[in-house]
């Protein structure tokens, strides 16, 4: 392909909401074996909603939300900002002025009046979230960071939390002051376009792969709504960069699609790295492409286009 041919294709795809940032990136896209998706905002919406909550050792549910909202006020994730959602309408329902604008004014109004004052803020990306609140640690994740911290998660809460990932939900742990307070139930629908995708993709001879740090169960469960056979669960960070340096292996040439903080070094260890639009800036950072519109299709587009731009001289 010439110059002038990737300046063009650059320009196509800029114009379907596909920014890529080099030429080398558009020529590796025709020969991807291998599409790692990141599952939470990447082939879910990324909008978690709450389904249910326990609390245990009789804490009050609104004083439990006020803490773990508190917890999550700082934190990027969608599963903190489902989490935000649900303790605000909890506490003010009905109180809400009309207009979109308004509500979200008001929103950030009442949210800094009754939210708690939190020091300390860590967010540890695979896993949650932890600081202090009134000079004690709280501690908002999976498992591992409630294990890690030394906390035990009783009979209880592991039930309910096998319960939810049964059914595809993500189950987030509380603790407070070295004691489990309860847990939050939450769901992440699939984009809508996702289970098409990864059909087109199978149709071109590309292997859909999933890389979540999300629980085996959760993960197994999403994979299988979404035709995804090969999944990688409860990886981390670091860990989803190695998942493609493994497939990289062979020889095969990658793309890992993702949104997050978490997905950023899998990005840059990409052949090919696309960022979601809608996805943190370090991630869109990583990545080589953009994919501005937030779906799925144009990690296709993005293929089709760089096998159009290069088919002469493959
Ligand atoms: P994915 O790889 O699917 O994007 P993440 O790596 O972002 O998922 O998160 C993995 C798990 O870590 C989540 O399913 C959740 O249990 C936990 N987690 C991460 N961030 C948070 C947070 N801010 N609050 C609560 N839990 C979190
Ligand atoms: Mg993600």
């Amino acid at each position: 392909a010439t110059p002038t041919a990737v300046m063009v294709a650059t320009g196509v795809g800029a114009n379907h909401g596909v920014l890529v940032k080099g030429g080398d990136a558009l020529e590796r896209a025709q020969n991807v074996k291998y599409v790692i998706f990141d599952k939470t905002g990447t082939l879910t919406q990324g909008k978690a909603t709450v389904t249910s909550t326990k609390v245990f050792s009789g804490i009050d549910l609104g004083d439990f939300l006020t803490l773990v909202a508190s917890a999550e006020a700082s934190s990027e994730h969608p599963l903190a900002k489902a989490i935000l959602d649900y303790a605000f309408h909890f506490h003010f329902f009905g109180k809400l002025p009309s207009s979109k604008d308004d509500i979200k004014k008001r929103k950030q109004q009442i949210l800094s009046q009754w939210l708690l004052e939190v020091a300390e803020f860590s967010a540890l990306p695979g896993k949650g979230v932890q600081c202090l609140i009134n000079g004690k640690k709280i501690v908002v994740g999976n498992r591992t960071l409630i294990t890690e911290n030394g906390i035990n998660i009783p009979e209880e809460a592991e039930s309910f939390l096998v319960d939810l990932e049964l059914n595809a939900k993500t189950g987030v742990l509380v603790a407070y002051d070295c004691e489990l307070i309860g847990s939050i139930g939450m769901t992440d629908p699939l984009k809508r376009e996702a289970v098409v995708v990864v059909e087109g993709l199978k149709k071109m001879g590309i292997y859909p792969v999933m890389v979540t740090g999300d629980n085996w169960r959760t993960a197994q469960a999403v994979a299988k709504e979404v035709g995804i056979e090969d999944v990688r669960a409860e990886v981390m960070p670091a860990g989803k960069a190695d998942v493609v340096r493994s497939l990289q292996k062979d020889g095969s040439v990658i793309a890992m699609v993702g949104d997050g903080i978490n997905d950023s070094p899998a990005l840059a260890a990409a052949d090919v790295g696309m960022a979601i639009g809608a996805g943190t800036d370090i991630a869109i950072e990583a990545a080589d492409y953009v994919l501005v519109r937030n779906n799925l299709e144009d990690v296709i587009t993005a293929i089709d286009l760089s096998r159009k731009t290069f088919s002469r001289i493959r």
